[in-house]
């Protein structure tokens, strides 16, 4: 990407939100295709589960729902299919059948040039977040495996901290929230955190959708089968096409943000 094009970028956003400079301190980012090529295997999954308990969700569709929690996503189709939304124990029962299918399936990858671009952020000084929709208990055994010493445990957003989830801000929200509680700790000086200190990387609209929402600074990455416009058409600020792409590109990015 030419460095007129993210100069371009970054100038669009501080006028849009009344900032000076950017001054990036954490970089929030998504993890099912963003840091690991998991998407497919969702999709299966959502299907496959929906189908067990008489409701039907194409994997196709799955990809339009990509980030919000399994209770937004089972609601959406037992209210279209059922004309209700789906009892505290029904959707339970749901997104256990689902994470267990899930994870019978072939562990998904790391995200080619996922770990090499977080080790670029890290070494710029920049804290590397998780947000995800994703509750599985074996999640940050995970991430720390497949992305030894890059996150902090007390810096992740699962599906147990927040109400919502995305497309609702809420998630950056928490994730702000609680960058804002680890600087304060580490920190003598109070830092004031404000939204121009932190960008979000997702792959899907509805997480573009919260991250801009949260009025962050969002990279869209289109790691899957939607065209461009999905992801730009939902307010982000740049896109690559791959995590290898943006890698390759984090000096230049950087340069404009820091
Ligand atoms: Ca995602």
């Amino acid at each position: 990407m030419e460095t007129t094009e993210i100069k371009k970028a970054v100038e669009l956003y501080k006028k849009e939100h009344g900032y000076q400079k950017m001054e990036l301190r954490a970089s929030m980012f998504d993890m099912d295709g963003v840091l690991f090529d998991s998407m497919k295997n969702h999709a299966y999954s959502w299907h496959k589960t929906m189908a067990h308990f008489g409701l039907d969700l194409p994997e196709w569709e799955a990809y339009m729902h990509e980030g919000r929690t399994g209770a937004g996503t089972v609601n959406i189709v037992s209210k279209r299919q059922r004309g209700k939304e789906a009892t505290k124990e029904e959707i339970e029962e749901i997104y256990r059948y689902k994470s267990d299918l899930f994870n019978t399936l072939p562990q998904a990858e790391r995200m080619p040039g996922a770990y090499e671009l977080l080790c670029k952020v890290k070494d710029s000084g920049v804290i590397p977040l998780v947000v995800t929709g994703s509750g599985q208990k074996t999640l940050l055994e995970r991430l720390n495996k497949n992305f030894p010493d890059i996150f902090r445990s007390d810096l992740m957003v699962t599906a147990y901290d927040v109400t919502f989830g995305k497309p609702n801000p809420e998630p950056y929200l928490i994730g702000m929230e609680k960058f804002y509680t680890f600087s304060n700790r580490e920190c003598e000086n109070k830092a004031k955190i404000t939204p121009n200190h932190f960008i979000v990387v997702e792959n899907a609209p509805l997480g573009v959708q919260a991250g801009v929402a949260a009025g962050v600074f969002t990279i869209a990455v289109n790691t899957g089968p939607l065209p461009d416009s999905a992801l730009l058409d939902q307010g982000a600020n740049l896109l690559f096409h791959s995590m290898q792409d943006f890698c390759d590109n984090w000096e230049k990015v950087f340069e404009e943000l820091k």
